[in-house]
């Protein structure tokens, strides 16, 4: 479970990018992070894993109090949390294969990964999770001969080879076209469903959020103004 708690980002320039957000996601649940430019989306994103520290407040995921620890602690921290973005961030020229193992070490310094062997295990799972987005037949492709989904498939399997307990998502289908994005929203629900693994993710598209997500967080100005089932959402949040 994650819980946000009273969390509030006051940048150096004064603005008020978070006003005492606070919300809980169960185990299992997916929520789509709703709001106008500005609202202070992807700050929220940021401040849950850290790479923008919060003003006050407090993030816990489990039994781990992200918000209160130490530089040194931070990195085994965001192996907990898997991340997925708009545009894939894989590495071009290396395979499917590769770009899944590389989310062992964590989303930071994956380049350092292909300096280590890895066990059978983790090649094993590797193969277990691109078998699970579609992409058995992929594995040995270079990442830039996919398609836009094929690459978010990577994306979406390289986040869970790290074993995380959250993942935060960041526009995951801002680049693909409406039948792929149905497609890759649908997966991310179901394996969400599967792992019972919290999800939030930052999405620009409400109607897909409605179609998709089980509760919907909306933010305006820092501000939480609408948390409810997709049914309960008016058409001026
Ligand atoms: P922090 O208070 O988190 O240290 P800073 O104010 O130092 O953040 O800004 C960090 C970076 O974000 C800088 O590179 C800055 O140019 C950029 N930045 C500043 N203002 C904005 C803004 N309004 N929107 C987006 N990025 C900004
Ligand atoms: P969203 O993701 O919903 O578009 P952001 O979190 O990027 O919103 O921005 C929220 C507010 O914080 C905005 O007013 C933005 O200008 C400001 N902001 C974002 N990043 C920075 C930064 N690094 N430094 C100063 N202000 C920032």
């Amino acid at each position: 479970m994650l819980t946000v708690d009273a969390l509030t980002k006051t940048y150096k320039t004064g603005d008020k990018a978070l006003k005492a957000v606070a919300f809980t996601v169960p185990k299992g649940q997916v929520v789509g992070l709703i709001g106008p430019s500005g609202a202070g989306k992807s700050t929220l994103i940021r401040c849950i894993n850290r790479l923008v520290e919060p003003t006050s407040g407090r993030v816990l995921l489990n039994d781990l109090d992200i918000t209160a620890l130490p530089g040194s602690g931070l990195r085994r921290a965001r192996r907990r949390i898997g991340m997925i973005f708009q545009e894939y961030a894989l590495v071009e020229r290396l395979t499917v294969m590769e770009n899944v193992l590389s989310g062992r070490l964590g989303y930071v310094g994956f380049w350092s990964s292909f300096l280590r062997r890895f066990p059978a295990e983790d090649i094993e799972s590797a193969f277990r999770l691109l078998d699970r987005v579609g992409l058995m037949e992929h594995a040995d492709k270079r990442a830039d001969a996919l398609s836009g989904g094929q690459r978010q498939r990577v994306g979406i399997a390289r986040a869970l080879a790290q074993d995380p307990e959250l993942l935060l998502i960041d526009e995951p289908t801002a680049s693909l076209d409406p039948k792929t994005s149905r497609q890759i929203m649908r997966l991310i629900v179901e394996i969400c469903d599967e792992r019972g693994l919290p999800a939030i993710i930052n999405i620009h598209d409400v109607l897909l959020a409605q179609q998709f997500t089980q509760r919907i967080i909306g933010l305006r100005a820092g501000e939480v103004v609408f948390d409810g089932p997709p049914a309960a959402l008016d058409e001026d949040v």
